[in-house]
């Protein structure tokens, strides 16, 4: 697969009834290396665009990946696997909008879009607060997990009047 272009023109591409797929390198996703270990790597989009009967730009697709974490657990670096559906609107700058089936709103700058942008926010939406490598698999310790909540411990019966 190829590399995508960082900046697109959705109005054009979504005009044209485009499909974009390709991928985009995690080394120039600034934001998301916070959350990740190594920026090395890629991960595959596949975005379909078209006009709406009412003039509306938008895309469908898809970005998937796998992303370098840390176990939250015994904080080793893990392979995370990624996908997550694109559902994008892409709006003039200045237009009120009111956001409909899930559709990510997109503002469109003067100049072109920045899909990099676009497919970072979904990247860093797509991962979970706390990853961890699944039970059995992680160097951790077995973690000492009562099987009683602390909520059930701590309800004593109310006895008022
Ligand atoms: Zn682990």
């Amino acid at each position: 697969m190829d590399e995508l272009p960082e900046y697109i023109y959705p109005a054009r591409l979504a005009g044209q009834g485009r499909r974009l797929r390709g991928l985009m390198r995690l080394a120039n996703m600034a934001r998301l290396a916070e959350w990740i270990e190594t920026r090395d790597g890629s991960v595959a989009v596949e975005a379909a665009f078209f006009d709406t009967d009412e003039g509306l730009h938008r895309a469908h697709g898809e970005v998937s990946g796998t992303l370098t974490v840390r176990c939250q657990r015994c904080m080793e670096p893990m392979e995370l696997p990624v996908r997550s559906g694109l559902k994008l609107q892409f709006v003039e700058e200045a237009s009120k909008i009111e956001p409909e089936d899930d559709y990510e709103i997109v503002r469109m700058t003067r100049g072109p879009t920045s899909l990099l942008e676009v497919i970072e926010d979904e990247l860093i939406l797509a991962l979970p607060m706390a990853p961890m490598h699944p039970e059995g698999r992680c160097s951790a310790t077995s973690t000492t997990q009562s099987s009683k909540s602390p909520l059930a411990e701590a309800s004593e019966p109310l006895r008022g009047h």
